[in-house]
């Protein structure tokens, strides 16, 4: 388990395996970023009262990034300690939430690409466990419809306050999913990308799973239009730089590097196809 303050930013990370999940504490309410895991989760609960010696009823909001398990599956764990916080979700999930199936990247292909990603974080045998139990029962992308154990608070959309979060704005970022957003603090110039961005060998990586590739290259462009000091990813470890965007992979750049997973990416990862696109 790592667990720490981010930077000098006033935000936490809990961790495990490449399962981050984020606590802004920049007010005086604190604001949960997806609690993707429930021992995540818990290990965030334990990190709130042991390193910011608040406690859970002190979360005023969870907000996730999109609707993966690995994104919402440890939301009931905070929620069972904290009844007064609200969860948010992006927009989009009202749709699905109404009937609309979510949109997933090609299995295979997609996490192919993404596989050194896996590595950029020490290995945990349970949160893998967690992962493969939830994977299929929460959230969207193992079952065909979005299915949640809590009913959302509300829906978060681009340009609205991240509820729970002084000075945070939502940001709509869909290419991974559809559903997919950030938050940005501007002030701070930092970006929770959630699977919009993540980060290999110290590099910003726009994600290379994505539905469509088209929406993937108008939300790179995006958040490549912010100024970003800080990029604080749903998987991989925070970066920091002048302009972390200086040195990012475009999501149809393959990884470098001589590493198995690495190799596997590129050789199996049909890089042709999204560069072509
Ligand atoms: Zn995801």
């Amino acid at each position: 388990m790592t667990s720490s303050t981010v930077f000098d930013l006033d935000i936490s990370r809990s961790s495990a395996w490449i399962f981050n999940c984020y606590v802004v504490h920049t007010g005086p309410e604190l604001a949960v970023i997806d609690p993707g895991l429930p021992l995540v989760a818990r290990q965030t609960l334990e990190m709130i009262e042991r390193e910011l010696g608040r406690s859970a009823g002190d979360v005023a909001a969870i907000n996730c990034t999109h609707a993966h398990p690995d994104h919402v599956a440890g939301v009931t764990t905070i929620t069972a300690q904290s009844t007064s916080c609200g969860v948010h979700l992006p927009q989009r999930c009202e749709d699905y939430l109404a009937g609309e199936r979510p949109r997933n990247f090609p299995l295979v292909e997609s996490s192919v690409r993404f596989l050194p990603v896996w590595s950029e974080q020490p290995f945990s045998i349970k949160a893998l466990a967690e992962f493969a139990r939830h994977g299929k029962s929460i959230g969207f992308g193992g079952p065909p419809d979005i299915a949640l154990d809590f009913t959302p608070a509300g829906f978060v959309d681009e340009g609205d306050a991240m509820p729970g979060g002084e000075g945070w704005e939502v940001i709509h970022a869909p290419g991974h999913t559809d559903d997919s957003t950030c938050f940005y603090h501007a002030e701070t110039e930092t970006l929770i990308s959630g699977d919009a961005v993540v980060t290999l060998d110290g590099r910003a990586w726009f994600n290379p799973e994505y539905v469509e590739a088209d929406v993937a290259h108008r939300t790179e462009e995006r958040l490549r239009s912010l100024k970003v000091r800080h990029l604080l990813p749903g998987h991989g470890e925070p970066i920091q730089g002048p302009d972390v965007w200086q040195s990012a992979r475009s999501f149809t750049t393959p990884p470098s590097g001589s590493g198995v997973f690495a190799r596997c990416s590129r050789r199996f990862g049909k890089w042709g196809d999204a560069a072509s696109t």
